[in-house]
């Protein structure tokens, strides 16, 4: 065996890597304490040794042809080869380096590897996870949102697009903010801040879409370092919870309603039995000082008669008021009960007109009546079907001025009877004529109006006619006319029934009385 110099022998011993020497392609020269090591062998039993000792045959014919080439071509080169020592795969880097002599000949080949299996797994495991994570992180069911320490976009997924709107180019390196609505803006800041003191973060967040629309998300956001803790990406996961928010809501605002609900109804009930009481003791009062005038000389008759004609059609203001608030109570509850019979339409319709005919006259409308038919029984609650036309002519009067034109018609339509009142007043807008119908909605809201009124009048009609089985409509041009028509169904009602639903008659007059009595305001 060639001899080497003592220090070169000092640094082959202490080589931080395996190093050994080859004198010809076959056969090992000196070799370091390393490679003994990584051999599973002393020392000298490698060396002098052909390779055979830890190679089997096809690696001996690799590394044979791979180190005769070294000594032909004279250049360095490096490898990567997988041997099998004590029955375990190793791959090691090989680096060999030719020694020339001083006729420039290659006399030996000094090789220095380095054992880099557990490297090469690492890198293998680490390729495994990233593809594996990429995948996930495209088609997650959940949005992705990848940024920097500035919080600047760097990456995003699928859902996040679909989440979001944005396309990826679109938000690349644009601020996480472009996603947060603007109240958020500082509860963003905290989470960041939270999230790089190490804590964990969850919140639920108001985010804004490319379109404008707004969702709510459920956040999860963490950091991501490298080994030496140093921050490399703010990665953030949300969830759409939009419909989950919205439906909490819903059932939030349903609850409040029917509480809500609930008070009003009970409010009402009470006001308007607390009204009735005093009323009934003004209208029994009334009765007294009515009996006592027929005693009293004519000269103060006269005044008295003024006085108590005010507070009777006050009264009765206050009456119909109290009536018909009791009533929408009870539609509201389900309690309202109709009085039903077999009744001519058409007689009860006329006895209403008669008894508005004085009415009409002091108030200088033109009235007209038009009925093409003498008789037509149907089903009806005539003190409710009363009222509903009682309501609509006093609405009529209420928004004409004198000389106008009222007309009310009835006719037939297929197997329904159509009670149409039209007149020649301010009409309504087209965006009030569906609100009319609403409780307490009013067109003219404000405090000065001119006619008076509470706003649950025509509601009232509107479920009295639906609970006949009708429907009511109207057709207006705001400043020119308004036309109110009802439409009830030519049906009867048999006899049971008709014991069921008992009707207990009340006097026209006072009812008209009633029902004009915003019109009569003294
Ligand atoms: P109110 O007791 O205030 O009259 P209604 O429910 O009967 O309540 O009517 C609601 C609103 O509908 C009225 O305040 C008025 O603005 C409008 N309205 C009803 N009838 C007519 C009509 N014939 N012409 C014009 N507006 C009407």
């Amino acid at each position: 065996m060639q001899e080497i110099s003592p220090d070169f022998d000092f640094l082959f011993n202490n080589l931080n890597k395996m190093a050994y020497i080859f004198f010809d392609p076959t056969h090992f020269g000196p070799v370091n304490k390393k490679m003994a090591v990584f051999c599973s062998s002393e020392i000298h039993e490698l060396e002098g040794q052909s390779i055979s000792v830890i190679l089997d045959q096809k690696e001996i014919e690799t590394v044979k042809k791979f180190n005769q080439k070294i000594f032909e071509d004279g250049l360095c080169k490096s490898a990567k080869m997988e041997i099998e020592i004590n029955n375990e795969l190793h791959i090691i880097e090989v680096e060999t380096i030719p020694h020339h002599n001083q006729m420039g000949q290659v006399d030996y080949l000094l090789c220095l590897a380095e054992d880099i299996t557990a490297e090469i797994e690492k890198e293998e495991r680490f390729y495994r996870n990233k593809k594996r994570y990429s995948s996930i992180f495209k088609k997650a069911p959940l949005a992705f949102v990848v940024s920097d320490r500035k919080t600047n976009i760097i990456d995003w997924n699928d859902k996040a697009e679909e989440i979001f709107g944005w396309q990826k180019e679109e938000v690349i390196n644009k601020n996480f903010n472009l996603i947060v609505a603007e109240e958020s803006y500082s509860e963003i800041t905290d989470v960041v801040e939270n999230v790089f003191e190490g804590e964990k973060s969850y919140n639920i967040n108001k985010n804004i879409a490319k379109d404008g629309s707004e969702l709510y998300c459920e956040w999860n956001t963490a950091l991501i370092k490298d080994k030496n803790d140093k921050i490399l990406e703010i990665i953030s996961i949300a969830q759409d919870i939009s419909e989950k928010i919205k439906t909490k809501q819903r059932i939030k605002n349903q609850k409040e309603e029917l509480k809500y609900s609930e008070l009003r109804t009970q409010f009402f009930a009470n006001i308007s039995h607390e009204l009735k009481t005093p009323l009934n003791l003004i209208f029994s009062s009334l009765q007294l000082l009515d009996y006592k005038l027929q005693n009293t000389d004519s000269k103060q008759t006269n005044q008295f008669a003024k006085y108590l004609s005010s507070i009777r059609n006050n009264g009765f203001r206050l009456l119909r008021l109290v009536n018909n608030l009791i009533d929408l109570t009870k539609i509201d509850v389900n309690t309202f009960q109709l009085h039903r019979g077999n009744f001519d339409i058409i007689e009860l319709v006329k006895s209403v007109v008669e008894s508005t005919a004085d009415y009409l006259e002091t108030k200088n409308r033109n009235f007209r009546f038009e009925c093409e038919l003498d008789s037509q029984i149907i089903a009806c609650d005539p003190f409710n079907i009363e009222r509903v036309i009682l309501n609509l002519i006093s609405n009529a009067v209420k928004f004409t001025a004198e000389g106008d034109e009222i007309l009310l018609r009835i006719e037939k339509e297929g197997a329904r009877v159509k009670i149409s009142l039209r007149d020649t007043g301010i009409g309504i807008k087209k965006e009030n004529q569906d609100i009319i119908f609403e409780q307490f909605r009013q067109v003219d809201q404000n405090f000065n109006k001119k006619r008076e009124g509470s706003g649950i009048g025509l509601s009232l009609v509107k479920s009295i006619v639906e609970m006949h089985g009708g429907t009511i409509t109207l057709d207006s041009i705001y400043g020119i006319y308004s036309c109110f028509n009802v439409y009830l169904p030519v049906d009867k009602i048999d006899e049971k029934t008709l014991a069921a639903e008992s009707y207990a008659a009340d006097s026209l007059l006072n009812k008209v009385e009633l029902e004009f009595s915003d019109i009569n305001y003294i």
